[in-house]
């Protein structure tokens, strides 16, 4: 656990520099030549690791037989259009419970492209100790494209709903769902809606909401192209 501990210290210190290092231009972390993008959060490098951006989630794109999430196709395109075939660098933060390693990746002009996926409205905050550094940064960009009603947050279902976030895990659940009685008093708090929740920071769970467009109303022309 101390050592756990100190492994996140380490990873916040590295996160603030980079933050803080920005007009410097000698960032921490590695460079990195991106072979393919996979979807709106994740490429593949060319020494062939996996790099999930950390922070945040966006709509899937089609595959194993499931077709995309909304926005999907979209998110990913953005992506490609910032990362793909080129140079970035990448400040490790730790890797998810599939082994995968997380990043904060820049790219050479200082833009910060996980948060551009959510200024997009391409993508939600995911909260967790190792995006803890810069979450305020993230989420703000994400208010900022609720406000603006950009990509999902247009669609998003604004009817009253019966939720309950989890002050620790920062994820919000259905209150009939399997989860929503596990949570204790101290760490309970009640969502009227979708949109509260997400601009308090808080994820959907996965198990309560397995696909995004469970939350949107039915969209438009611009909901998966
Ligand atoms: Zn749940």
């Amino acid at each position: 656990m101390i050592l756990r501990r100190g492994g996140v210290l380490g990873v916040w210190m590295l996160l603030f520099w980079a933050l803080t290092a920005l007009a410097a231009g000698d960032r921490p972390g590695f460079e990195a030549e991106v072979r393919w993008v996979a979807d709106g959060d994740t490429v593949i490098l060319k020494d062939g690791r996996r790099l999930r951006y950390v922070g945040i989630n966006c709509p899937e794109t089609a595959h194993d037989g499931n077709p995309a999430e909304p926005f999907g196709t979209t998110a990913r395109r953005l992506n490609q259009n910032l990362v793909d075939g080129g140079t970035i660098r990448c400040v490790p933060a730790g890797h998810d419970r599939y082994g995968r390693l997380l990043g904060a990746v820049f790219l050479p002009d200082g833009t910060f492209v996980n948060r551009e996926l959510l200024a997009a409205g391409l993508g939600y905050v995911l909260p967790g100790e190792e995006s803890a550094p810069f979450a305020e940064h993230l989420l703000s960009a994400q208010r900022q494209a609720m406000a603006q009603g950009r990509g999902i947050w247009k669609y998003l279902d604004r009817n009253p709903q019966s939720l309950v976030g989890n002050r620790r895990s920062k994820r919000f659940h259905r209150i009939d769902g399997p989860d929503a009685q596990k949570i204790g008093k101290r760490n309970r708090v009640a969502f009227p809606d979708y949109h509260e929740a997400f601009a308090a920071g808080y994820a959907p769970c996965g198990r309560c909401f397995p696909r995004l467009e469970g939350m949107l109303v039915r969209g438009g022309r611009d909901w998966n192209d």
